[in-house]
């Protein structure tokens, strides 16, 4: 009792949406908003999973996804 609990600065971890590659021996994984169209492991073209990774936050402001204009064709 009285050990006085230093508040000791960690740094802030954010529970980041990821995907990883479902292959154990694999451990590509990458941001949730890098996944590729196709859904594949960018080593081994495997399936990925959704799962939460804690990472520090980059600091940039969330981008929304780019107004891509269509051109009708
Ligand atoms: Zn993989």
């Amino acid at each position: 009792m009285g050990s006085t609990e230093e508040a000791t600065e960690k740094p802030l971890l954010e529970a980041t949406p990821i995907y990883r590659c479902k292959d154990a021996g694999c451990k590509a994984w990458v941001r949730e908003e890098y996944l590729p169209e196709d859904k594949a492991c960018p080593l081994c073209k495997g399936p990925m999973l959704k799962s939460i990774k804690h990472l520090p936050p980059t600091g940039k402001p969330k981008k929304k996804a780019k107004a891509t204009a269509k051109t009708s064709r």
